[in-house]
């Protein structure tokens, strides 16, 4: 059986479209499949849709969080409720192309553990947030040697990736990424984002960048050890302008050289401040992993 994961945050309008498009396809081609719906805490109505389509049809399941924790969490709640030999995550509004699904399956029939969704193209995507974007990806390429920049959330994982991920103790994982570094026989299918069939996407630009900071800083330690490497690079600096500073003073020219002092004191400490901001952002994780808190709290399930 193929479960399908499905993570709806406020999408009222799309919960019964995307049930008939996929059952449609899935059915058509005699897949046998069960739908999760994960509601993450929406505020709209998009759990009375989930529930009168699972009323009329017991393949579909929904899981109501108790407050909005986000896609990652959705996902992995729906990973935690799935019973099929594989699993597929995809969308609430179709921008995966759900005929994908079937290749995917078949890829998996074929033998293949993990199959990826790769985006061909990125969509429509604001200039600014293409450009994060962009940036966000060159960081976490180079820092997790995981080519994401055309990654997505779009995959179908068997029942052994599934395990792994599920015994795996942290909380902020980032799915995108461990499901490629789990490993396993792998394979990707090409496709392209669709328009959004209705509502707007979920993210603000504040809402993406401390997405990016999270999953950058929860798969690499390399900002932190930039900390050490500007450090190195201050030290060389300050032992050059020191041994100008002892040369200038014995040659009696010193004083005027408030300039250097100035320049000096500026730099050292908004990297002094740059660096703690970095080492409290790696604490501040510590912290949350420590605390062990349940990635999510679910309220209702159908
Ligand atoms: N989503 C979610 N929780 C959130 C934000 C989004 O479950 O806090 C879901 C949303 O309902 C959708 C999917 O994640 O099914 C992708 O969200 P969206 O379309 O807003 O993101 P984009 O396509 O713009 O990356
Ligand atoms: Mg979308």
């Amino acid at each position: 059986m193929l479960s399908v994961i499905i993570p709806a945050y406020n999408e009222k309008l799309n919960i019964e479209h995307s049930y008939q498009r996929i059952s449609d396809i899935l059915s058509s081609q005699n897949i046998d499949f069960e739908i999760i719906y994960i509601d993450d805490g929406s505020t709209d109505g998009t759990w009375t849709q989930i529930s009168s389509i699972s009323g009329a049809d017991s393949t579909i399941h929904g899981v109501r969080f108790s407050r909005n924790f986000g896609k990652e969490a959705a996902i992995f709640a729906g990973l935690e409720k799935a019973e099929g030999e594989c699993v597929a995550v995809i969308d609430c509004d179709l921008q995966h192309p759900p005929e994908k699904l079937v290749d995917m399956f078949r890829l998996w029939e074929a033998g293949f553990e993990v199959i990826e969704g790769v985006k061909s193209d990125r969509g429509n995507e604001s200039l600014i947030h293409g450009a994060f974007a962009k940036l966000f990806y060159k960081i976490i390429n180079t820092a997790s040697d995981i080519d994401m920049e055309r990654a997505s959330d779009f995959k179908l994982l068997d029942r052994k990736a599934v395990n792994v991920l599920l015994n795996m103790k942290e909380k902020n994982a980032f799915f995108r990424a461990l499901s490629s570094w789990v490993g396993f026989s792998t394979t990707s299918v090409e496709f392209e984002v669709e328009e959004r069939i209705s509502g707007e996407s979920k993210w603000s630009s504040w809402a993406l960048m401390k997405y990016a900071v999270n999953n950058i800083t929860s798969f690499s330690s390399a900002p932190m050890q930039i900390v050490t490497f500007l450090g190195v690079i201050m030290l060389i600096i300050s032992v050059v302008l020191g041994m100008n500073s002892l040369i200038q003073k014995i040659n009696g020219t010193a004083l005027g050289g408030f300039t250097t002092v100035i320049i000096i004191e500026l730099f050292v400490g908004s990297i002094i401040m740059i660096s703690l901001g970095v080492i409290g952002i790696y604490i501040s994780k510590i912290y949350e992993e420590v605390k062990a808190r349940p990635r999510f709290i679910i309220t209702d399930e159908l």
